[in-house]
């Protein structure tokens, strides 16, 4: 993949829902559909901590990917409650949640821990999708910019250039998570297209690079987009320039709704293999 090419991310985080019964019959619904289609966007299935061996189980033939929705960032230790991420490596988890806005409001989270988990993440072989996003008090005095690109920087300002390239963001503003009140696709693609910007500024600072390899590039990097999408709004998002994808939360736990956002993305990885020379040499994802 070049440089500047961006994967097409589609995850579903199922929150606190789905026995383990559930679990596996949503995913067998979901992969009989999508297995053996062509232009997928990555699928990344996300449930809850309970279900994670059973979904595993499911995936283990298929091209979706196992993510959890949060992680400590020991390795081991007297957290009681905390899941690790040698436990996750454990059970094939690729992809980790971080900074949810749910985890911020009702568990603690910060700026101050958000690295934490990233690094942990990186170190451990787990692609961290860092959630962040505004609160409706924060948008009305127009501290949308100013919330969103501190807690990007907060959070992947100490990466290094080749951590970059397995690290993913999620705007999410708050207001629109589970409300049914989306934010306008071009909105969100304005702030998307600002957390990029302050990507690229985070990356100027670095001396450093990939070694032998081309350092990161902020254009590389894939954003998504979260907040009531379902598969009526999503065709919106994913013609935006700075959208690549999204992060799904009550539509992903209906296999219709989830089928049709995974078609919608399929047409933004067509587009983008069009305009890709199929020669291009692919780098690390
Ligand atoms: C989420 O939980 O990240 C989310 C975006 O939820 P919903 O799609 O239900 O708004």
């Amino acid at each position: 993949m070049k440089n500047t090419q961006r994967q097409v991310i589609i995850a579903g985080n199922w929150k606190m829902h789905k026995t383990t019964r559930q679990a596996t019959a949503l995913v067998e619904e979901i992969q009989s559909a999508a297995d053996g289609e062509k232009n997928l966007p990555e699928i990344v299935l996300i449930p809850p901590f309970t279900a994670l061996v059973a979904v595993e189980k499911c995936l283990r033939k298929s091209a979706i990917k196992l993510g959890a929705q949060n992680m400590d960032w020991h390795d081991e230790g007297a957290f009681t409650g905390e899941i690790s991420p040698l436990m996750l490596t454990d059970l094939n988890v690729q992809y980790v949640l971080v900074g949810h806005s749910e985890r911020r409001q009702y568990f603690g989270e910060t700026n101050t821990t958000t690295p934490l988990r990233i690094k942990a993440a990186l170190t451990h072989g787990i692609k961290p999708i860092l959630c962040v996003g505004e609160m409706i008090d924060e948008r009305e005095a127009g501290l949308t910019d100013a919330v969103v690109s501190r807690q990007v920087g907060a959070a992947l300002g100490e990466l290094n250039s080749e951590q970059f390239f397995h690290v993913s963001i999620a705007y999410e503003p708050v207001w629109a998570i589970g409300t049914g009140n989306h934010c306008a696709a071009a909105e969100a693609n304005r702030v998307c297209g600002m957390i990029r910007k302050t990507v690229a500024a985070l990356l100027a600072r670095l001396e450093d690079s990939t070694g032998n390899g081309e350092p990161f590039n902020a254009n590389r990097l894939p954003i998504l987009y979260g907040g009531s999408v379902k598969g009526s709004n999503i065709a919106e998002y994913v013609k935006q320039e700075h959208i690549d994808g999204a992060l799904v939360g009550g539509a992903s736990l209906i296999s219709e709704e989830f089928l049709a956002i995974i078609q919608a993305a399929q047409e933004r990885v067509k587009r983008a293999a069009k305009a890709t020379p199929s020669n291009t040499p692919t780098a690390h994802r």
